[in-house]
């Protein structure tokens, strides 16, 4: 059997392994999960709305603790570690000031006599897979709105951040939560699939890479199981000629290398006006050139380690490919000799299609410039791409932001801003990102039975 192990990236060392649950024992979850559902599905609004309430306040009581958890598991610098307990919490607060109005019945204005009113109910189990970047607010996006529609979960966490994802079940559980409603579990892959095949389960969300969300997506459709898929990105930011290059620079650095470079609405492909691409890459250098990697546990690190060993080589690689292949160092970063997971940030143009570069996700701290000359060449570039989760353009003219913001095949358009994940937003992508939505409204009817109730 596999494990699960706390290997904390500033330093390489293995702290703490979990070995993977046994099928018995994933048949008991099921079984507690099927039989949760059956009472947790009638209990009152008003205790769904205090137990969430109370995960809530219990992230923020021990905010330091979870935090800390983040920075020894993934390297996340502690600050940000500090900023994701706070970002998780106010979803789960969300959602019990929300339960209420998102469960209410919604009278249709029909042509016929009589009433026509569709009920929001639960449908069941869901299994939730879910990936080390941001191991709180993941589970909080899936577990928060399904919890309080009156869904059970199993949540299979990335093997790297075993902790974390242990305490976030003690949360839950500390907050009242009864047996069965919200289920950690060391399983594998295989197991993800027995437990998405099984009849009592009925859906399934994936947040991670192409790859898992394709496997995943595989047997949900196989045994005919409703699934989200939250999956990669290449966020591009186009810089008009007339665009505030400062605040551009400076929140597509920020972006590109907030948690080192891994989040899937990263600003990733930076896209520049021929007439300010100058200006532009000399400003972002500059900014990016402020974010040395340093140790994630001291309280003004601004980069930390990346999440492995493992994953500083990957970016190496991909960054080393395109410049053997003629791609132009702009900042000049790579990995940092010594122990840890180290990636100074870079900055490369002159990348094109036939570099693997183009097309595939960077997931550290490494960007890439183009430059345009028309807005609809910019849009092209946007667009080619396998991905399409978000996008930001900066100008001052509206109409133009409109008008790219229109234009581009992505789930998510920011004007004068990068990304920025909120409780109330909805959040997801198009093409090989994903689809459904997660947070808001939307991320709470995926996993809802809109039931018609007629009465002639
Ligand atoms: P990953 O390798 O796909 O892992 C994510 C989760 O999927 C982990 O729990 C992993 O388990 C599991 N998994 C992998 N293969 C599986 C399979 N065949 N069947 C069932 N489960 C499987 O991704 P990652 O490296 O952790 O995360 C980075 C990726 O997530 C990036 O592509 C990033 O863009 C994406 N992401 C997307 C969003 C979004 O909202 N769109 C948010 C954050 C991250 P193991 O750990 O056991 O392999």
């Amino acid at each position: 059997m596999g494990v699960y192990s706390t290997i904390n990236p500033a330093t390489g060392e293995t702290l703490a392994t979990f070995e993977e649950i046994s099928d018995a024992e994933l048949q008991q979850m099921l079984a507690r999960s099927a039989d949760a559902y059956r009472s947790w599905r009638g209990t009152g609004l008003a205790e769904r709305k205090a137990i969430l309430t109370r995960v809530a306040e219990i992230h923020r009581a021990r905010a330091e603790d979870l935090a800390s958890l983040l920075t020894l598991e993934m390297g996340k610098p502690i600050a940000q570690a500090r900023g994701e307990v706070d970002l998780s919490a106010a979803i789960y607060q969300y959602y019990a000031d929300h339960v209420e109005e998102f469960m209410a019945d919604e009278q249709l204005e029909i042509s016929g006599p009589g009433t026509a009113v569709v009920r929001t109910e639960p449908i069941g189990p869901l299994v939730g897979v879910m990936p080390w970047n941001f191991p709180y607010y993941q589970v909080a996006r899936f577990a928060a709105p399904n919890i309080a529609l009156g869904n059970t979960v199993i949540i299979k966490h990335a093997r790297n951040c075993p902790q974390s994802a242990l305490a976030i079940e003690k949360v839950l559980t500390e907050a009242g939560l009864p047996e069965g409603v919200y289920q950690n579990a060391f399983i594998s892959s295989q197991q993800v699939a027995d437990a998405i095949a099984d009849d009592r389960v009925q859906g399934v969300s994936l947040t991670g890479s192409e790859k898992a969300g394709a496997a995943v997506a595989e047997v949900a459709g196989r045994n005919l199981k409703k699934c989200v898929l939250e999956l990669g990105g290449s966020d591009p930011v186009i810089v008009l000629q007339d665009a505030d290059l400062d605040a551009a620079a400076q929140a597509a650095a920020g972006n590109r290398l907030f948690n080192a470079g891994q989040a899937c609405t990263a600003s990733k492909r930076f896209l520049a006006h021929s007439s300010i691409y100058d200006a532009f890459v000399e400003k972002l250098v500059a900014h990016m050139s402020a974010f040395e990697p340093a140790d994630p546990t001291s309280a003004d690190a601004r980069m930390g380690p990346l999440s492995s060993a493992g994953a500083a080589k990957e970016i190496d690689e991909l960054v080393g490919a395109a410049v053997a292949g003629g791609a132009q160092v702009l900042l000049e970063g790579g990995k940092v000799d010594g122990e840890g997971a180290y990636y100074r940030p870079t900055l490369l143009g002159g990348v094109t299609p036939e570099m693997n570069l183009y097309r595939e996700e960077v997931f550290g701290p490494a960007g890439v410039v183009y430059r345009f000359e028309t807005i609809d060449e910019a849009i092209e570039v946007a667009n080619d791409s396998p991905y399409g989760l978000a996008a930001s353009v900066f100008t001052e003219d509206m109409e133009q932001a409109q008008y790219v913001a229109e234009a581009l095949e992505t789930g998510m358009v920011w004007i004068n801003g990068t990304s920025k994940s909120s409780p109330d937003l909805p959040f997801g992508g198009v093409k090989k990102s994903g689809f459904g939505r997660e947070l808001s409204h939307f991320g709470f009817n995926e996993f809802a039975n809109k039931k018609l109730v007629r009465n002639p």
